[in-house]
């Protein structure tokens, strides 16, 4: 591993100053992907800043604009909060299946979303839930929406000196849930072959669908969200047969490639599929049957 200095700054303000320093400066959650990365000469660093100690990075918490995530918050603490499984299941979902139990200790989700890996799995369920991403920089924040956030594999809107000092998701109306899958050919500790969220919000007498959101992981070079399949499913009444047009629809977001993992055509039958099973499991927990 390549040398490099280490600072854990203890308030936002040291954090920002610190990110701003000259040279190479890289951001440490849980470093479950950086030091990976350090070791194998695939980034360098001349000085690491580890934010974990910073309490406004620790934030796990409600109020008036929604739900406050953290940058450096564990991915674990996450998946076990009452409010998470309560409003945003899809979190709950993919925050329980990165790696193993050892890892969801350690990594965070804003080193999932920074890290900008098309397979990620925290994200599609943040772009279902309109995820703002709050970005410090030594002269102050700024919002993002996430789906803006991404820009290529590895790459986002982050600019010199600035890092992710949390997520914001709004509050879900009632009557709505969301949820996450992904196919992996092993049962745990692998990386997504394909990603599916959805997030509804029915009308519990009609069925009707008043707003729709998916987004998918593993079938481009960012996280994208499926907008034809959200247009075919708003205004329509929940029915197997709208979600089977909402999953042919969501194919048409996915511009996937060919590798060791899958065939593009193996990853578009995958999002079809996927789409359908977590709309699926969005209306089980609205407790509306299809
Ligand atoms: C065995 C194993 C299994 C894994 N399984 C999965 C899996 O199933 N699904 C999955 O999605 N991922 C998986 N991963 C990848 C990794 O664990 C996740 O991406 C994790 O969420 C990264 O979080 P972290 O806190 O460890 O990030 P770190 O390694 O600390 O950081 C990752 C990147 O983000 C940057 N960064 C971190 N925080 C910030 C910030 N606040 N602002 C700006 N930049 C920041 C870092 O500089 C670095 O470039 C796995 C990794 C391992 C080692």
């Amino acid at each position: 591993m390549p040398n490099f200095d280490y600072a854990a700054p203890a308030t936002l303000a040291e954090a920002a100053e610190l990110m701003g320093s000259s040279g190479t400066v890289r951001a440490l959650a849980g470093g479950t992907d950086l030091i990976d990365q350090l070791k194998s000469n695939r980034r360098n660093a001349d000085l690491v800043v580890d934010l974990k100690r910073v309490p406004e990075l620790q934030r796990l918490e409600v109020d008036a604009e929604g739900l406050h995530i953290g940058a450096a918050r564990c991915c674990s603490d996450v998946h076990h909060d009452a409010t998470v499984n309560a409003l945003y299941q899809g979190l709950a979902d993919s925050t329980g299946l990165i790696g193993s139990v050892q890892i969801q200790n350690r990594a965070a989700i804003g080193g999932n979303v920074c890290n900008a890996a098309p397979s990620a799995d925290t994200t599609p369920n943040l772009l279902t839930h309109e995820a703002i991403a709050v970005i410090r920089g030594e002269s102050g924040t700024r919002n993002v929406d996430l789906v803006d956030f991404f820009l290529g594999p590895g790459q986002t809107v982050l600019q010199q000196g600035e890092f992710l000092q949390e997520l914001i998701l709004p509050t879900p109306p009632e009557n709505s849930a969301s949820a996450y899958l992904r196919f992996i050919p092993r049962n745990e500790m692998d990386i997504a072959v394909a990603g599916v969220s959805s997030f509804i919000h029915v009308d519990p007498s009609s069925r009707k669908v008043l707003k729709a959101r998916i987004a998918l992981a593993s079938v481009a070079p960012t996280p994208v969200r499926a907008r034809q399949a959200e247009t075919v499913l708003e205004g329509g009444v929940a029915s197997e047969e709208l979600f089977s047009n909402a999953g042919a629809a969501a194919v048409e977001s996915a511009t996937p490639i060919t590798d060791v993992r899958g065939s593009a055509e193996y990853r578009k039958e995958l999002v079809n599929v996927l789409t359908q099973r977590t709309l699926n499991i969005c209306m089980e927990r609205i407790g509306i049957s299809v």
